[in-house]
């Protein structure tokens, strides 16, 4: 394993991991507050740090379908969440991983 870099979030209100306690995201960050995962109610973040992204995939939403990718605590690697991902990057980063391969 690297060196892991933490990024810290110097806000009134951080939001943290559950498990390790690393900052995520700040409430300055919240695009809405009434977002509906299948798991329940979850709030939508523009911008969160110390994650890693997994695999992209296209998922139904009641918005219709998006791809996503699920996103993990960069420190602990617990399940966070998910994250909208746009279908150009997702294939750039498809791009990039076939040419490390190769
Ligand atoms: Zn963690």
């Amino acid at each position: 394993m690297g060196r892991l870099f933490i990024e810290s979030i110097s806000s009134t209100m951080v939001y943290k991991c559950k498990c390790c306690r690393v900052d995520l995201t700040s409430s300055g960050q919240i695009i809405d507050k009434n977002f509906q995962s299948k798991s329940g109610k979850a709030y939508l973040f523009n911008k969160v740090v110390n994650i890693t992204l997994g695999s992209c995939e296209d998922r139904s939403f009641v918005t219709g379908l998006h791809t996503v990718s699920d996103i993990h605590c960069s420190s602990c690697h617990q399940l966070l969440g998910w994250k909208y991902v746009s279908e150009g990057l997702c294939g750039q980063s498809e791009i990039q991983r076939r040419e490390v391969h190769s």
